[in-house]
């Protein structure tokens, strides 16, 4: 088969679909694709799955609030809607189901877990703008049909961070294309998922990158592609750093550490199931499409720019035996399973004699991590800080960060340096770095 009639996977994120001219804008993308094969995934319109989480937290506070919150993020919809289809169009009704059903669970008694209702309300947004775009393209005669991934992707009940199960979702979906020909372009939804027996799941914020790569991977498809509103990788957030540079290429092993170190470019487990098939990945700007943006392939690139990448919210805990002993293996063990247990990651790390120093994300499940920690161990915490990594860094780019900041941890290895930070208030250091 030529590389142009294998299939490709396209995925759309919420900045590119934030208003009724962005779907104008993707369907003159893809009308020269006509012809071919492809699975289309979008993610939520804009910052709608930030309004939808205000929705859960509101339900279990004041459902009233909770109602309302989400009557905003359903006339959003429904104003992006009215401006792109005709009063009778079918996707009206489509979309007053769609939130029907979150209007129902909002009524309901709440018994069941925080992580459990939030998949279950913010799935609404994927399944919103999938229904949306997939409408769009029919009525522009592109050849689109829509398809709920949570027919596909099956997970474990791991509620807000779900963990894929492989071998179900693979014959899943495969026996779903086999039974069909492309085009049409399947339209499907990133980020959400189901387990087996039927419960909604998601698989962790901005994870429809990774729902592309799942459906890619279990296809063979022949590429992946990422639109976004940057250019492609850069070397830093462009939103922090105004001089960052695009990045042409990058193995699968570079991005991997950069998606791991904070890098919100790409959602990191995305590249593992593409490199295990050896499936490039691009990543490419939907503003300008004739930009051949990042090409991320098996292929090592040497001669990186450095690369900045900052990951704000952390926390620096320092814990100590309380008896004036050393830090242990047995100590570190028992401290690495508690995190383990309590799903918190630990984002760098140190040892001294007596204490342990892991820099973690600021997250709901800290403080029940603390009381566990605090049953055998002392603990200190350092709050608003942040964590630079530099890859392939210089000293002068140090200095340059490094200025009146307090750094907490420092550590560095041949390829990669990170501090744990505090930086001034008016920090001006990322605004202000050169790279040449
Ligand atoms: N809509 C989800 C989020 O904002 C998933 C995604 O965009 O990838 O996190
Ligand atoms: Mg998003």
């Amino acid at each position: 088969m030529s590389q142009e009639s294998r299939l490709q996977v396209f995925k759309f994120g919420g900045a590119s679909l934030h208003h009724a001219d962005a779907f104008r804008h993707i369907a003159a993308l893809l009308r020269p694709y006509a012809g071919q094969p492809l699975v289309l995934v979008v993610s939520a319109l804009g910052k709608t799955t930030n309004a939808l989480e205000v929705v859960v937290n509101a339900y279990f506070h004041d459902p009233e609030v909770a109602f309302l919150e989400l009557q905003k993020v359903k006339k959003l919809h429904q104003q992006i809607a009215a401006a792109l289809f005709a009063d009778s169009d079918p996707v009206h009704d489509r979309l007053h189901n769609t939130f029907a059903e979150a209007e129902w669970l909002l009524e309901e008694s709440r018994k069941e877990s925080y992580d459990y209702v939030y998949d279950q309300l913010v799935a609404v947004g994927e399944l919103a703008s999938s229904q949306m775009l997939a409408r769009f393209l029919e009525i522009n005669h592109l050849p689109a049909l829509w398809k709920d991934v949570r027919d596909l992707i099956v997970t474990d009940h791991t509620f807000r961070e779900a963990n894929v199960l492989w071998p179900q979702t693979i014959e899943r979906i495969r026996n779903y294309f086999s039974n069909i020909s492309l085009p049409p372009w399947i339209v499907t939804q990133g980020f959400i998922a189901a387990t087996a027996d039927n419960c909604t799941t998601t698989l962790g914020r901005e994870g429809s990158d990774y729902s592309a790569a799942i459906l890619a991977h279990a296809l063979d498809a022949a590429g992946v592609t990422i639109w976004k509103d940057v250019p492609g990788v850069m070397n830093a957030d462009p939103k922090l750093v105004p001089q960052a540079i695009p990045i042409e290429r990058l193995s699968f092993h570079e991005a991997l550490e950069m998606s791991y170190y904070g890098a919100s470019v790409i959602h990191p487990k995305t590249i593992k199931p593409l490199q295990n098939k050896n499936i490039p990945l691009r990543v490419r700007s939907f503003t300008d499409p004739a930009h051949a943006g990042t090409l991320i392939s098996e292929t090592a690139v040497h001669a990186l720019p450095p690369v900045v990448v900052l990951k704000k919210n952390q926390v620096l805990l320092s814990v100590y035996p309380r008896d004036f002993s050393f830090i242990t293996e047995a100590a570190m063990s028992q401290i690495f399973s508690l995190l383990s247990q309590h799903r918190m990651r630990t984002n760098l790390m140190q040892q001294s004699a007596m204490s342990l120093s892991l820099c973690t994300d600021e997250s709901p499940r800290l403080e029940a991590l603390l009381q566990a920690l605090r049953q055998s161990f002392a603990v200190r915490e350092n709050r608003h800080l942040h964590l630079l990594t530099v890859r392939h860094y210089t000293e002068p780019l140090l200095e340059q960060l490094l200025k009146d900041v307090t750094v907490f941890v420092e550590q560095k290895s041949r390829h990669t340096a990170q501090m744990v930070l505090q930086p001034p208030s008016d920090w001006q250091a990322l605004n202000r770095i050169r790279f040449q």
